[in-house]
């Protein structure tokens, strides 16, 4: 029995990938076999199959750091045959066979049973990038920002979190400002619920140590001198996410938000987020998520198109979700 992947391979330092029939005898150990339905690329994706960073630790290597299809065959108590299923992260696409690919066999503690909101094509249009940004999202209402606090910044607004986070919050009550270098899209950023859009270029310099306060929250994909900055105008009390690093990784801040205006920096990580996380956060995203917003920020492509989708995410190019129909 094969089915079609995309296999990524190294030679020397020279990664690529390639279309191929793989065997179902050589997918790697794991208690539950998934038909596989959609996948996606997320901005990891792209690092991983341009080898902008070292994701893949192990050749060859089906990427996709998420997939969602029907179960085909399961040894996992509470996982049956039929079940719709989510897998987002844990070690796809690093030492585990991913997404991208006709089928998949995976541990069953990685599994999230879909929300009956969800089919498998919203689930993969959520992606590790929505599902973040939900996590986001419970981190600000943890630290007890509500819609009374204030506006609540969105960096990385046509990015895939960028573009959840916005349709979450704005659906939740809050006045959400859209931070992008791409302000011509202002028009999309706004029917997502973006009340006002700004400038990148006003956050991504080096700026002063603790400025003006404006933020009541923030959701951030970008780190490096933004997330400096933004830090830097968040209000007393203030609570502002760290995923991402569009920008950077370093950040050029200084303890004066937190010691002055005690600011809570919230480290987000999807990747290695217990279970019980990733179930609050897919049951809220169920009930908080618009999916008539989710629909305009999806593009649709084949397997064969996401190498060429993964350099241009890297590049900033990509607007929204993009969705892989592994079956087209
Ligand atoms: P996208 O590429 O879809 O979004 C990133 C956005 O950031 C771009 O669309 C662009 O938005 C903005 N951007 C790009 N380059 C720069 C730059 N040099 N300076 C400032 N802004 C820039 O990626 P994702 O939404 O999938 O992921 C966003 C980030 O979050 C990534 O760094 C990713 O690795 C991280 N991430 C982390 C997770 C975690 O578990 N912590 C999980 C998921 C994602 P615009 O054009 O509007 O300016």
């Amino acid at each position: 029995m094969t089915f079609k992947a995309l296999l990524a391979t190294k030679a020397g330092d020279k990664l690529s990938t390639d279309l191929v029939d793989f065997a179902d005898a050589d997918l790697m150990a794991g208690d539950v076999t998934i038909a596989v339905e959609y996948s996606t690329v997320n901005y990891k994706d792209g690092m991983a199959l341009t080898g902008k960073a070292p994701i893949i630790q192990q050749f060859p290597m089906i990427p996709g750091v998420d997939l969602a299809g029907t179960v085909e065959a399961s040894s996992y108590p509470g996982v049956a045959v039929g079940d719709k299923v989510v897998v987002n992260s844990w070690g796809l696409s690093q030492t585990h066979h991913g997404g991208y690919a006709q089928k998949a066999r995976v541990n069953g503690d990685w599994i999230v049973k879909l929300p009956e909101e969800f089919s498998t094509r919203d689930a993969m249009a959520i992606g590790t990038a929505g599902y973040t940004a939900m996590l986001c999202v419970l981190a600000l209402e943890h630290g007890r920002i509500t819609p009374g606090c204030g506006d609540i910044l969105v960096t990385g607004a046509n990015g895939g979190v960028g573009s959840v986070a916005i349709a979450l919050l704005s659906n939740l009550g809050y006045r959400v400002v859209a931070s992008t270098g791409r302000l011509d899209e202002a028009d999309y950023l706004r029917e997502l619920g973006a009340a006002e859009i700004i400038d990148r270029k006003t956050l991504s310099e080096p700026g002063k140590p603790i400025a003006s306060e404006r933020w009541a929250g923030a959701v951030d994909s970008v780190g490096s001198y933004t997330l400096a900055n933004v830090l830097a105008q968040t209000k007393y009390r203030g609570v502002v996410t760290a995923c991402g690093l569009a920008q950077g990784i370093d950040l050029p801040a200084t303890v004066l938000p937190f010691i002055l205006r005690n600011v809570t920096l919230a480290g987000i990580d999807s990747v290695n987020a217990p279970q019980e996380a990733r179930l609050e956060a897919w049951s809220r995203l169920a009930r908080d998520l618009d999916l008539n917003k989710l629909a305009r920020t999806t593009t649709v492509v084949g397997l064969a198109e996401v190498p060429e989708i993964a350099v241009r995410i890297i590049q900033g190019q990509v607007q929204g979700r993009t969705v892989v129909d592994v079956n087209a």
